[in-house]
């Protein structure tokens, strides 16, 4: 403390620059260190990024609370949710700009690995941005060292013997069965678990907590499953299992709620989300229509045929790309990743990918049509290549043929109709004639080439905007259809992979789908600061899925699928 006074009575009302004098290390008492590891330029920049760390001795954290990666990753999001409350009590507006404020980045209604707390044998760490402060450009010095006195205020937090013992316990026990039943799906032939009583709608589009006064989800008997958890007892559900399930029923009954629980089962979520059993198989992707897309070098070709002028669709490129190419695109990308699951919203699907009905296969013949609809591969995903799909799907009943569980949303209240259906299908034959000839066929893997990564124009930067945008040196990349990003933090880690693969390139040959997961793998097991050049607090992990969705986005993507020669991919790029 001592050290940092003295420098801070040095800058004390010099200009703001002086604060880069700062960075370092400083034991603001012996247990507990004020680390600074970036000095932000000027009042109005983005804040500097700090830390703070207590010896473990003194944190007197239980070791049985983070033996295992689930504890530890439950562990460090309920710490960084208690300090985040603690440090934003001190968080104010104390001169220019930025000026004496406190930001960290606890996330939402996930519970993801994050950058902004680390827990070790050693010590418990969080992360956070600090405004420092000024009055105009001059160093406020008194205030600053106000501010540090805050920190040690807020690092109670941070103590084993100040932590709400029960819900700490109770946050973790409930990760640790979030990921035990998410196991068991697999061995139970689940693709999906909703729980009875859970809450699915949200407030609104833009609040993600519960909705208030909501119809608590209740299973039909036939769909009916019970797991028994290692700490919450046998929770009772719909199970739903793998193969190929409709979701119908009229509009307003709840189809997209249950649809979206689904697609965020695959984030473990809070106790008292509502959300919290409802648990999704890993491997879960919602793909949708995304008009105007970047589409490089995908083999889109079990979807979209021949296209007019003889444009080759197993390695598909295009900077705008249609309703029905973009979907295809996003099916293909997601099974190269390794998708076991499917999700799809006939609200955001393009008609003539989902179905082509017999009248229309009369009125124009298949040969003058290249697409071959999604109602004719659903079934062969499943057969050929083991993927399940879950559609909600309100109009075309030309899919029942084709489903195995098909469950009606009536007033919020799901209804197992998978019989009922099966006779409509019998006594009302559609007439269609199935296109899906020779099967799906196997799948490309594709190839990054390394310039991939280097974005055009003068500016070089790479930054994340939202949960919606990547700037990409002059260049946007628009991930605002990639619906599994859940939160900023997410977004600016993928951010930080793009360049992360720029300055490291991949080696030469490396698959897309096995350099993504080895480079999330070491992130995982190494901690976030291999990604940057010093820790940074707003960081967390995004799944594979998203990362590829990103990087497919980018109109600079060069690929080659291996097996595919490369003449082919020049003519066509
Ligand atoms: P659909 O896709 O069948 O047209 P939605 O899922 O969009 O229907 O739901 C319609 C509306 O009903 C939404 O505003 C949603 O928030 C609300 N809603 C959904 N499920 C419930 C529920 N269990 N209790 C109360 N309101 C709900
Ligand atoms: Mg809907």
């Amino acid at each position: 403390m001592e050290k940092l006074r003295k420098i801070v009575s040095r800058i004390d009302g010099r200009g703001y620059k002086a604060y880069k004098d700062i960075r370092g290390r400083y034991d603001l008492t012996p247990h507990l260190a004020f680390i600074v590891d970036h000095v932000q330029g000027d009042p109005f920049a983005s804040p500097s990024k700090v830390r703070l760390r207590l010896s473990m001795g003194e944190a007197g954290i239980p070791k049985d609370l983070y033996a295992t990666k689930n504890r530890k990753v439950a562990l460090q999001d309920f710490i960084l949710r208690l300090f985040d409350k603690e440090l934003s009590r001190f968080s104010r507006k104390r001169g220019t700009g930025g000026s004496g404020t406190f930001r960290a980045f606890p996330g939402g209604q996930e519970i993801i690995e994050r950058s902004g707390c680390v827990v070790t044998d050693d010590f418990v760490e969080v992360r956070f941005l600090m405004g420092f402060p000024a009055d105009g450009r001059r160093i406020k010095g008194r205030v600053f060292l106000e501010m540090v006195e805050e920190l040690i205020k807020a690092s109670k937090a941070l103590r084993y013997k100040n932590m709400p013992r029960e819900e700490l316990i109770g946050f973790i026990q409930t990760y640790e069965d979030q990921e035990l039943i998410r196991e068991k799906l697999k061995e139970m032939g689940l693709a999906a678990f909703v729980a009875d009583g859970s809450i699915l709608p949200r407030r609104s589009g833009i609040d993600d907590r519960p909705m208030k006064g909501a119809v608590p989800f209740r299973s039909p008997e036939t769909l009916k499953v019970s797991i028994e958890t290692d700490y919450n007892g046998l929770i009772t559900g719909m199970g739903i299992p793998e193969g190929v399930t409709l979701i119908v029923g009229g509009g307003f009954h709840g189809k997209t709620t249950l649809l979206e629980a689904i697609q965020f089962g695959v984030y473990n979520h809070i106790p008292g989300d509502g959300r919290e059993w409802a648990i999704t198989v890993k491997g879960a992707v919602k793909v949708r229509s995304e008009d105007g897309r970047f589409v490089r070098g995908v083999d889109i070709s079990p979807f979209i045929g021949e296209l007019p002028m003889g444009k080759d669709t197993r390695f598909f490129s295009t900077d705008d790309a249609s309703g029905s190419t973009s979907i295809a695109a996003n099916i293909m990308e997601a099974l190269e990743m390794g998708a076991e699951l499917l999700l799809i919203d006939e609200d955001t699907s393009a008609t003539n990918f989902l179905i082509r009905d017999a009248r229309m296969q009369r009125l124009v013949s298949k040969d003058k049509e290249p697409i071959t609809p999604f109602i004719d591969r659903v079934r062969q995903l499943y057969k050929e290549l083991g993927v399940s799909t879950i559609m909600v799907i309100g109009g075309s009943g030309d899919y029942l043929d084709v489903a195995d569980t098909v469950i009606a949303m009536d007033s919020y209240v799901p209804k197992d109709v998978t019989a009922e259906a099966k006779k409509v299908a019998k006594e009302i034959p559609t007439g269609r004639i199935e296109e899906g000839k020779g099967g799906f066929g196997s799948l490309v893997e594709r190839v990054f080439h390394p310039e991939s990564f280097e974005p055009k124009g003068r500016k070089k930067k790479i930054k994340s905007k939202g949960i919606k945008e990547i700037v990409f040196g002059k260049e946007v990349v628009d991930v605002s259809d990639v619906e599994q990003i859940v939160e900023e933090e997410q977004l600016r880690c993928i951010t930080e992979i793009i360049g992360y693969f720029k300055r490291h390139t991949p080696k030469e040959g490396l698959g897309f789908r096995e350099g993504i997961e080895k480079l999330l793998r070491r992130i995982s097991d190494k901690g976030f600061d291999i990604l940057t050049p010093y820790p940074y607090p707003d960081l967390s992990l995004p799944r594979s899925f998203e990362v590829a969705a990103a990087i497919n986005r980018m109109s600079s993507l060069v690929v080659h699928q291996r097996k595919i020669p490369l003449e082919v991919l020049k003519e066509s790029g």
